[in-house]
């Protein structure tokens, strides 16, 4: 095999690209990444990456020097729109690449509550670009709402605790970190960080077995004319069914309520 595509330049796409060279492969290997960073680690963006000032730098899984030496034509800001495996070829913008060998590891992205993403102040935590944003928006005295108590949405709320922010959680099912640790291990992990120093997975206000419904335009035209006063009364709640989340609840969403 002589041309490897790997699309996705995030930590599945820069490991598969550093083994195959550690395996032998000597041909040409292309890594196309949507983001415009070298691949990063993920896990950080809900932690330090929130809690301090940390520079996104040091997330890097890879330096530029190591992509030079692993002689990796690496296109980044750059989208695969399309895939002809006939053809074998990989489309990027007018660029068609060819591979005999493909890697597709475009991971996951975040759900959004509403497919209109313009209005200022609403987050969802996926890349370094939302980490960064919604950093900006910790500022102390702020109040956040923050749908999803998943572990994701519970370090969220710790990172904005930490930074004094006023915190409300708003969760699809009966408790915190239900879908990994169940209820009552949820319950445990949040009763005993909340007495220890750690004060993790905390908020001012919970709104449990609570779905919020899908934004819609009118919601956010009212918002957008107001969008500090975002605040959790003015989302549409409404109550679960057996505690068993709407699609829409399941995903981690942050809404800054007051600027400053
Ligand atoms: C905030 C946060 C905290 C996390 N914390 C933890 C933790 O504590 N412990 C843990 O084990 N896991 C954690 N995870 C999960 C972990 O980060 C993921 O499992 C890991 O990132 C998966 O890597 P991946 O390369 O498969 O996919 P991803 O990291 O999702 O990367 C996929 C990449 O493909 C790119 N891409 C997608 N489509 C295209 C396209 N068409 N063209 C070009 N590029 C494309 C995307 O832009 C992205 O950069 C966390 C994730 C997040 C978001």
């Amino acid at each position: 095999m002589k041309e490897i595509v790997v699309v996705g330049a995030s930590l599945a796409g820069i490991r598969s690209c550093q083994n195959l060279r550690r395996n032998g492969f000597e041909g040409t290997l292309t890594l196309i990444g949507e983001e415009k960073y070298l691949p990063y680690d993920r896990p950080p963006l809900s932690k330090s990456m929130l809690t301090t000032d940390q520079n996104p730098q040091e997330l890097f899984l890879v330096s530029e020097a190591e992509v030079r030496d692993l002689e990796i034509n690496l296109l980044l800001g750059e989208r695969a729109t399309g895939l002809n495996t006939v053809k074998q070829e990989v489309t990027v913008g007018e660029e068609k690449i060819h591979y005999e060998g493909l890697v597709i590891a475009t991971g996951a992205s975040a759900r959004k509550l509403s497919k209109f993403t313009e209005l200022d102040g609403i987050h969802t935590l996926r890349t370094l670009d939302d980490a960064l944003a919604i950093r900006s928006g910790l500022t102390s005295g702020s109040s956040i709402v923050i749908v999803g108590a998943g572990f994701i949405g519970s370090e969220i709320a710790s990172a904005a605790r930490t930074r004094g922010c006023k915190v409300t959680i708003i969760e699809g099912g009966a408790a915190p970190l239900i879908r990994g640790l169940g209820e009552k291990t949820g319950w445990l992990v949040v009763r005993y960080t909340n007495d220890t120093a750690l004060n993790c997975y905390s908020a001012h206000r919970w709104h449990l077995s609570t779905a919020v419904a899908p934004l819609k335009r009118s919601n956010l035209a009212m918002a957008r004319k107001s969008p500090l006063r975002c605040s959790s009364s003015e989302l549409a709640l409404h109550p679960t069914l057996n505690g068993s989340a709407t699609q829409a609840s399941l995903s981690t969403t942050v809404f800054f309520a007051t600027r400053h």
